[in-house]
């Protein structure tokens, strides 16, 4: 996997949104919803990109499939910078790059039958003749685990789980390289979620697909993800492999995040770190580190200065000041605030 090329680069992405105002509608502000995201992701493997709501993470999943436009940055998808490319070239390469949902209910027409659902999206990216579709549409609804005869039935006959998995057929029935979840199993049971998330898993095996799995749930992402990219208030946060990011989070937001999810290992002590107030307004992000309003070991120029991403010798990327010498103490840290 590691020697892989990446099949996306993301570098700089931003994403502000015109607040408009005044008699005029003159533009007067902006929300920064994505304020300078870059990562990549390999052929055949899942990244997680994670933090609370309100972080951006779903805005970057929409811009990355050019749904929404991005403000700035390039995204090159498959060794081409599909942030140049025209909407009808754009059309015609979006069947390499799908998104799922949380919702998949209110994408689908329900006066339309699952046959007619996926035929239709096969149809405008002109896969197969139009003879050879049913029979697909079978083959992939017996793919992702549902009965095939059930091909003439409409949405609100199958279950949120099911509809989930109509949803991730109809983004197959046009043989995408790249799917994008944007909390894709968050509104579903726990252990729906897991028949999901293995129904997925075997998928990414059979088909080599690639996932950018968006999650405001660490607990799911810790099983899907390769590796993680955490954002906090539109930026990178931390990045890094998923155990490493798991065994040892350096960013404080990332261990304040990784602390209120349970631990599978009980005999291992994990500090319990409570995140004061909400996140900070996009329209008017704090100068310095974007968390230092909320970070219980915020020094003077962190209200000033920028962090940039620091490398550790983990891998591991940390926008933090408290990294630049390294890896963090964070038993000395506590004992000197
Ligand atoms: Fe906290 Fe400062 Fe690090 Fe930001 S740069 S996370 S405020 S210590």
């Amino acid at each position: 996997m590691s020697d892989a090329a990446p099949l996306l680069q993301v570098e700089n992405l931003k994403k502000h949104f015109p607040i408009r105002g005044g008699v005029l509608g003159r533009v007067q502000n902006y929300v920064k919803a994505v304020d300078g995201v870059s990562f990549d992701v390999k052929q055949g493997e899942t990244i997680g990109l994670v933090g609370e709501s309100g972080c951006g993470k779903s805005t970057a999943g929409r811009v990355l499939l050019r749904l929404q436009e991005p403000t700035a940055g390039r995204i090159v998808f498959d060794g081409e910078d599909i942030t140049q490319l025209s909407k009808a070239e754009l059309r015609r390469r979006r069947r390499h790059m799908q998104i799922i949902f949380q919702d998949p209910y209110g994408s689908f027409n329900p006066r339309q039958t699952i046959h007619r659902l996926l035929d239709e999206a096969m149809g405008i990216q002109k896969i197969l003749p139009k003879a050879q579709r049913r029979e697909r549409i079978r083959e992939l609804l017996s793919l992702v685990g549902l009965n095939p005869d059930h091909i003439d039935r409409y949405p609100h006959e199958f279950s949120g789980g099911q509809r989930q998995r109509i949803a991730i057929a109809r983004a197959l029935s046009v043989d995408p390289k790249l799917i994008i979840c944007d909390e894709a199993v968050s509104s579903l049971d726990v252990s729906v979620q897991a028949q999901v998330i293995n129904l997925l898993k075997r998928l990414q095996r059979e088909l080599g697909l690639t996932y950018i799995f968006v999650a405001h749930d660490l607990g799911v992402v810790r099983h899907i993800s390769d590796r993680i990219v955490v954002m906090y208030l539109g930026t990178v946060a931390e990045k890094g492999d998923t155990t490493t990011i798991f065994e040892n989070p350096q960013h404080p937001y990332t261990r304040a995040l990784l602390s209120a999810i349970p631990f599978p290992d009980p005999t291992r002590k994990r500090e319990r770190m409570i995140l004061s107030g909400d996140v900070p307004s996009p329209i008017d992000p704090p100068s310095g580190c974007p968390f230092h309003t909320r970070c219980p070991y915020v020094m003077d120029r962190c209200r000033t200065e920028v962090p940039p991403l620091h490398r550790l010798e983990s891998g591991q990327e940390v926008a933090c000041h408290l990294v630049e010498d390294g890896e963090i103490n964070y038993d000395e840290l506590r004992r000197a605030v």
